[in-house]
């Protein structure tokens, strides 16, 4: 094993942009291109970009790291062409290196879809049901690249970059211990602005992230931010729609018009997905249900078609989530379409600005810049999940009432398992152990 990728394993890297996928597995492959992506599209967060203003030397750092350990011989940060600032500063950083790029995207949604972004950036078309290595490329977020330089130095992962964003005094992007609870966050920032109404936060961002309305939930390495907003948004009655609803009212309204299908970012790519066809499984059960059903395999859940598309504010995404479910249940297999995959000839044209999306969502009124501040915030406990990544969870090392240090590995990947090590964010005593570790500070 490279000695890079035992440092990452070590230091409990996983991938910061995502659903946590255990980066020392990630990076051990071999690839012609590493990719750094930047292009975070989610509405109101500013963690990726904020990210890369604030630590553009690790991510450069990272990035040349990785490119060692994977023997890519180009090196391509995706990201943005509004954020000029970020932009200038790794075009000095790079020089006239010609094996390291900046790739400048468009302001749109889901430009940060690694799919998007490897295509974008290479002209490459992963395949059905592949990966990034699959077509010689390693896609990694640029928060997660500052934490391989870290690691590379022997510090663990104890912090998360957020941004915290909607109904909030003061919109911020900080970076917190692991652990600290949304509530304990938001007190720091200076609370909530939603004039009296029950707050609920969409955390992981609007689009894809999950509604909330329990703040104790702890930061994962995973978290991007949240952004709350009042029980009366439009988000929070779409989202808070039970199933029954959705089935019911999908079956009898959906007009067959396939703007879902035509502003899907999968489909534009050239994959089989199309959620118009989805919406009719929701008329049939059994086979009919699993033929129509099939359309949906390649979605990959990001909510365009339901909170753009649709003319009728129906929920092809959920009808594709279901879909999905039903047919991983009953063990069909897929076999992808023997024809090439090709782009769609609109594709570089049906591009949804985040402008356009965040008007659509109710959110422009919160549309502020989230600055980055530097925070001191020193929580009086934290709740550090087991499980913050993809894989088994890790297994506790410590006991109640062990003295603990910051950095200190208190998780450890089950022997021959998928999985990742998790660190104390704060110094204190460990007072509860199951699938979260539970530190008050000292
Ligand atoms: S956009 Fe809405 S109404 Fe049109 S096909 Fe899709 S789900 Fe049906
Ligand atoms: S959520 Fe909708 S728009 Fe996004 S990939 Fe799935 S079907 Fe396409």
């Amino acid at each position: 094993m490279h000695p890079l990728i035992e440092k990452v394993r070590e230091a409990g890297v996983v991938g910061a942009g995502g659903a946590g996928f255990p980066s020392h597995i990630k990076f051990n492959a071999q690839v012609d291109t590493l990719l750094a992506n930047g292009a975070e599209c989610e509405p109101l967060l500013y963690k990726d970009k904020e990210t890369m203003r604030v630590f553009p030397e690790e991510i450069a750092k990272g990035m040349e790291l990785v490119a060692q350990a994977t023997g890519a011989n180009r090196q391509i940060l995706g990201l943005k062409s509004k954020n000029h600032e970020v932009i200038g500063v790794f075009h000095r950083m790079f020089g006239h290196d010609d094996t390291k790029v900046v790739h400048e995207m468009g302001d749109y949604y889901p430009a940060g879809d690694e799919y998007v972004l490897v295509f974008e950036a290479t002209g490459r078309l992963i395949p059905y049901g592949g990966y990034p290595v699959d077509i010689g490329c390693v896609v990694t977020n640029v928060e997660t690249l500052v934490n391989v330089a870290l690691a590379n130095l022997g510090i663990p992962v104890t912090d998360a970059i957020i941004t915290v964003a909607g109904a909030v005094r003061n919109p911020v992007t900080i970076r917190v211990p692991i652990g600290t609870s949304m509530q304990t966050v938001l007190d720091w920032t200076g609370g909530i602005s939603t004039g009296g109404q029950k707050p609920y936060a969409l955390d992981g961002g609007a689009m894809m992230g999950e509604l909330v309305e329990d703040f104790s939930k702890p930061i994962t390495k995973t978290s991007a931010g949240f952004i709350v907003v009042p029980e009366d948004h439009i988000l929070v009655r779409r989202r808070n729609a039970s199933v029954s609803e959705f089935k019911r009212i999908g079956q009898s309204a959906c007009d067959q018009c396939s703007y879902c299908t035509e502003f899907c970012p999968r489909y534009l790519l050239g994959y089989q997905i199309e959620p118009h066809k989805v919406m009719r499984s929701l008329g049939f059960k059994g086979e009919q249900d699993t033929f129509w059903g099939s359309y949906a395999i390649n979605c990959c859940e990001c909510n365009l078609c339901t909170y753009y598309a649709c003319p009728e504010d129906l929920d092809p995404k959920q009808a594709c989530t279901r879909s999905k479910v039903n047919i991983r249940l009953q063990d069909i297999p897929y076999t992808p379409p023997e024809q090439p995959l090709t782009a769609h000839p609109m594709q570089a044209h049906r591009k949804v600005s985040t402008t356009k999306l965040t008007r659509k969502l109710g959110l422009t009124p919160f549309d502020v810049h989230a600055d980055w501040a530097e925070c001191d915030l020193q929580p009086s406990e934290v709740v550090i999940p087991l499980k913050q990544h993809i894989g088994v969870p890790s297994e506790p090392i410590v006991s109640v009432g062990d003295t603990v240090t910051r950095g200190q590995k208190i998780g450890a990947i089950p022997t021959g398992q998928m999985g990742a090590n998790v660190h104390a964010s704060i110094n204190g005593r460990v007072t509860e152990v199951g699938d979260a570790i539970r530190i008050e500070a000292a």
